[in-house]
């Protein structure tokens, strides 16, 4: 038996439903995405854990049960009684979306202020995926405990993977969020960017640069995705691949593309598939997940 932990925050989303006065609400978030196309992925020789925080009132609650019922694993989602979840809302105007977030103070922030649990989590665990995102809601002295946490776990022979996902709406200044991004990226075995937020942020002229600069940060593997343009992988070795990725007839909304790749990425890597068939999973399973509306698209996996 295997076991993942995604570690990050999961918001609940609210939605227009088309029927006045009537939201749908359902609940996303990057890591969450990664976590519950991770488990659609894998075997029941897998276990997917979420490592979060929520609170103790009837919204958390929902979130939990909502985990539990894609059956992802929740021991690990820590419950703050002064605290609630994350939300935002969609809205959708001439085929654009625009969200309205209410997380500033969601118990998601507060979810590296428990070293023990973070360790306890982290326990026995093969791989631990986590985000930018992820970094950029903890206080800086929570943003130290979850490095030194994964730096432990890695130390110890566990995985350590992070997505960059680049927001700097999240950090006080661009600055600051380019040096912490690669202080993760030091303590993490594999870094999965994607080029156009790297390249707007980090100036990086092309793919590669991208992931020699993780790898000098202190990365050992780097994928960089580029939307409907060639995946690059660089190795530990310092080989350097390019792989195509298939084209998407009908892209209908692009939301979970680097999440879904992440996942199907890592499950098929997990299964033992070579870089080259893990990264054709990933990029299928995107494809699928690009072709529908939302984030958590159920039929993407079975498909895939
Ligand atoms: P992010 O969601 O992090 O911005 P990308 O846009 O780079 O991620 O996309 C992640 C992956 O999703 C790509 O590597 C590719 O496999 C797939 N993908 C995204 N956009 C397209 C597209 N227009 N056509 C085909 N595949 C795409």
């Amino acid at each position: 038996m295997g076991r993942i932990v995604s570690i990050g925050e999961c918001m609940g989303e609210l939605s227009e439903t088309g029927s006045p006065g009537m939201l749908s609400m359902g609940f996303a978030g990057d890591t969450l995405n990664t976590a519950y196309y991770l488990r659609h992925s894998l075997g029941e020789d897998w276990q997917v854990d979420y490592v979060s925080a929520a609170g103790t009132d009837g919204l958390s609650d929902r979130m939990v049960d909502f985990l539990k019922s894609e059956g992802i694993g929740t021991d690990h989602v820590r419950r703050l009684a002064d605290k609630t979840i994350g939300l935002y809302y969609i809205t959708l105007k001439d085929g654009e979306r625009s969200f309205t977030y209410w997380r500033n103070d969601s118990a998601a922030r507060r979810l590296a202020s428990d070293p023990a649990a973070l360790n306890r989590a982290l326990e026995g665990a093969d791989l631990a995926y986590w985000s930018g995102i992820t970094l950029a809601i903890l206080s800086n002295q929570d943003r130290l405990a979850l490095i030194e946490a994964l730096g432990h776990f890695a130390g110890k022979g566990g995985t350590v993977v992070f997505d960059p996902n680049l927001r700097p709406r999240l950090w006080d200044n661009p600055e600051t969020m380019r040096g912490w991004v690669h202080r993760a990226a030091a303590v993490s075995d594999l870094c999965l960017p994607s080029f156009e937020d790297e390249a707007t942020w980090f100036g990086d002229a092309d793919a590669a640069a991208t992931a020699r600069r993780y790898q000098a940060e202190g990365a050992r593997r780097v994928i960089v995705k580029n939307g409907a343009d060639d995946v690059t992988f660089a190795g530990g070795s310092g080989e350097l691949f390019r792989f195509s990725v298939p084209s998407v007839e009908h892209v209908v909304d692009t939301t979970a593309a680097g999440d879904s790749f992440n996942a199907g990425y890592l499950a098929a890597e997990l299964n033992g598939a070579s870089i080259e068939n893990a990264v054709a999973a990933g990029a299928r399973l995107a494809g699928r997940v690009i072709g529908a509306r939302g984030a958590l698209v159920p039929d993407a996996v079975t498909q895939a």
